[in-house]
């Protein structure tokens, strides 16, 4: 896929599905700046893949998404310091699960936080600038737990479930000026966020694909960078299961 003269900040693009995007743009030679709180050595490690794989620039912003005055700070800076900004994908992401009758407050305001105001405060910092170029490409990433009932992530799919409504809501704001705004919802993925999940809950997850494994993050960045490409012009609003048959 195509991606040279574009800018794509991915927040979350340190590590797993965020990381894979990153890679998939910088196939295609954009520029990259990366959003995230990761550690130092995990940052590190991803700006220097990013830039072997062909991105143009790359940049990592040490920022948490959930800071609404640092998301246009860093939307700023990615355009002085990259040349633009013409693709945003939401990636970052993070669990905290409990049943209901035992998840705090905290864990409730943090999740929420970071996967739906996160996602917010990024799409807002970047539509004055793609309404102004009247073009952009916009992904945020979902899950199917938006989508069904699990145990103990009542927070996590409320969360997911949000960033669908999100989605078709920017997505109207945002035709007219010829930006897509749409989601990715993808199934148990191998990452650093399922590595902490009991084996046990992996093996349901792959038994219940119908290719009967997990997915791989690259095979989530493969549709996220086609949305952000001119042959997804007409898909907008739209939210794309990526998940081997889980969800049936
Ligand atoms: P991951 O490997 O943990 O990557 C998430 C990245 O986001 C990490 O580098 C993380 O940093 C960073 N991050 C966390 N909180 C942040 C914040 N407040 N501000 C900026 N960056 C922050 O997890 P992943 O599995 O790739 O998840 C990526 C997205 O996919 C998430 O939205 C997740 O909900 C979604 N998703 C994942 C799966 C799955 O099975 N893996 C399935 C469906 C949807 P730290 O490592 O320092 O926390």
């Amino acid at each position: 896929m195509n991606f040279a003269d574009r800018v794509a900040i991915v927040t979350g693009g340190a590590s797993g599905i965020g990381r894979a995007c990153a890679l998939e743009f910088a196939r295609g030679g954009a520029a990259v700046a990366v959003v995230d709180v990761a550690d130092g050595a995990t940052a590190d490690e991803a700006e220097r893949l990013i830039g072997e794989a062909g991105a143009r620039g790359v940049f990592t912003f040490r920022a948490d998404v959930s800071d609404f005055a640092q998301a246009e700070r860093v939307v700023a800076a990615a355009r002085s310091r990259l040349g633009g900004c013409d693709i945003l994908v939401n990636a970052a992401g993070i669990n905290d699960d409990a049943p209901v009758w035992r998840m705090t407050e905290a864990q409730w305001d943090r999740v929420m936080g970071v996967n739906v105001k996160g996602a917010f405060n990024y799409v807002r910092a970047v539509a004055p600038v793609m309404r102004g170029a009247r073009a952009g490409k916009i992904v945020c990433v979902s899950s199917v737990e938006a989508f069904r009932g699990r145990f103990a992530v009542a927070n996590y799919a409320a969360s997911k479930a949000a960033l669908v409504g999100l989605t078709r809501a920017a997505a109207a704001d945002l035709g007219r000026e010829g930006i897509n705004v749409n989601c990715v919802a993808p199934g148990f993925t191998r990452t650093e966020m399922t590595k902490k999940l009991p084996a046990e809950i992996l093996e349901e997850a792959a038994r219940s694909s119908v290719f009967g494994r997990i997915a791989e993050p690259e095979e989530i960045a493969g549709v996220v960078a086609f949305l952000c490409t001119d042959a997804a012009r007409y898909v907008t609003g739209e939210v794309i299961r990526v998940d081997g048959g889980q969800l049936f």
